[in-house]
């Protein structure tokens, strides 16, 4: 027998039963981004290769180790998208949109890295991406930040996650920086992870984040990002921690949070939960005013973040938020027994749609005694099951039996179905 065909590695499916959060995190966060006037835009999920070693960096983990790049039946080099922004920016250069004039936008959808899988970490993931382009002040940073607040307390998870809060500064003040960084670190290179050493090249400052204990030791006395800070970012800063302050959200300020992408500069920030182990960060963003004019556009100040889908379902699930109602359980099962009587039952069931637009009816296809029937409507998870037998036709009734209560069952018309069902 020829093996089975199975799923890639790290590549999940989203299972029925696992759909309903994710439909339900998708629906608060959509909601609350349109009260925000956000738009939504959907963009390829293949570019060509360039845009991501031009937008993310070609010295990133990302571009470097993670992407799966390919060349298509033409030659050209092509790679699955392992973010969103890049494919953003492409999109709003191509279409003229951010000629004079400020764009909030959001779109979702999966993503791809080459990564180890393990819990909270996938091949292939689900990022919901949010950007704001064409404003440069402190006021729209803030507002990003109130409302992933927002997004929290919609979902009950405000408790349960915590704010981090750094700024990267200008290029100019973070290329001297790295110097002074490349500098001390070097007396040290022997002493650092393998990863670290191989950074110290390309990119220094990601080793600020190392999670290696010895490098971390080296790392406590090298010397500050904020003491290089160019005015302009040091102001920006504050005036957004003011903001913050007034708003009453709380956020730490991490000297070390630098991100893994190397289009950001001033304000970054990171949602962290203690609740899901190692991989705890489910938002991340900050500024990104280079990139428009990076990716060939005229220069452009943007701001956003990206939060992962799979990471905050976990969150929810393991925190016991998931509201009760959130399920593919149905409210009616109808059940149709005896010779023929299906093919009166499904024009009746029609009309009970009509009159119940919202109510979910599963209507039993493929016929089968009542004992299994009622086995089946039972294991639907409905309230109430619809009996239609031969009797029933005859008199123009319905029975209707309450499953998840003692109660009696009784035969009503259609007329008083539905008066009964608009009454539960
Ligand atoms: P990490 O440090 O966890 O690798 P990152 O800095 O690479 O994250 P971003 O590129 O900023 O992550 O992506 C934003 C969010 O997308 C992350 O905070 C996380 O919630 C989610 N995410 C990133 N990579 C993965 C992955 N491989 N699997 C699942 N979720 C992911
Ligand atoms: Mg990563």
């Amino acid at each position: 027998m020829s093996k089975q065909l199975q799923a890639i590695r790290g590549m999940n499916d989203i299972l029925p039963e696992q759909t309903p959060v994710w439909q339900y995190l998708e629906h608060q966060v959509r909601a609350v981004l349109a009260t925000y006037g956000y738009q939504e835009v959907r963009i390829p999920v293949v570019e060509s290769s360039a845009l991501f070693s031009r937008g993310i960096g070609s010295g990133t983990d990302i571009v470097e180790k993670e992407m799966y790049t390919f060349d298509d039946r033409n030659g050209d080099k092509l790679s699955l998208r392992p973010e969103a922004t890049a494919g953003v920016v492409r999109t709003g250069i191509e279409h003229g949109m951010f000629y004079n004039q400020v764009q909030r936008l959001w779109t979702s959808g999966p993503m791809f890295r080459y990564e180890r899988p393990q819990k909270g970490r996938y091949r292939q993931f689900h990022q919901i991406s949010v950007e704001a382009y064409g404003m440069d002040g402190p006021d729209i940073d803030a507002e990003l930040i109130m409302m992933t607040a927002r997004f929290w307390q919609r979902l009950g998870l405000s408790e349960h996650v915590t704010l981090e809060l750094n700024t990267l500064g200008t290029l100019e003040s973070r290329s001297r920086y790295r110097s002074a960084l490349v500098e001390y670190l070097s007396d040290y290179a022997a002493e650092l992870d393998e990863d670290s050493r191989r950074r110290l090249t390309i990119n220094p400052l990601r080793i600020l984040d190392s999670k290696d204990p010895n490098t971390r030791k080296i790392v406590a006395g090298a010397p500050a990002l904020a003491d290089y800070l160019d005015d302009e970012s040091r102001e920006h800063f504050a005036q957004l921690r003011q903001i913050l302050d007034d708003a009453g959200i709380a956020y730490q300020v991490n000297p070390t949070l630098v991100r893994g992408l190397d289009y950001y500069g001033k304000t970054v920030f990171e949602w962290v939960t203690q609740s899901l182990g190692a991989q705890g960060t489910v938002c991340a963003g900050g500024r990104y005013d280079t990139l428009v004019e990076l990716l060939g556009g005229k220069p452009v100040a943007a701001v956003g973040f990206a939060m992962g889908i799979e990471r905050l379902v976990l969150l929810l699930e393991t925190l016991q938020l998931v509201p009760e109602h959130v399920s593919n359980r149905v409210d009616v099962a109808v059940v149709a027994v005896g010779d023929g009587v299906l093919h009166k039952a499904l024009p009746l069931v029609e009309r009970l749609r009509d009159s119940l637009p919202t109510l979910k009816i599963l209507t039993n296809c493929g016929g089968g005694g009542l004992k299994a029937q009622l086995k089946r409507a039972d294991r639907s998870g409905a309230a109430y099951a619809l009996i239609l037998g031969e009797d029933e036709l005859a008199a123009g009734v319905v029975t209707i039996k309450p499953l998840r209560t003692g109660e009696a069952q009784q035969p009503l018309s259609l007329a008083d179905v539905v008066k009964f069902l608009q009454a539960q």
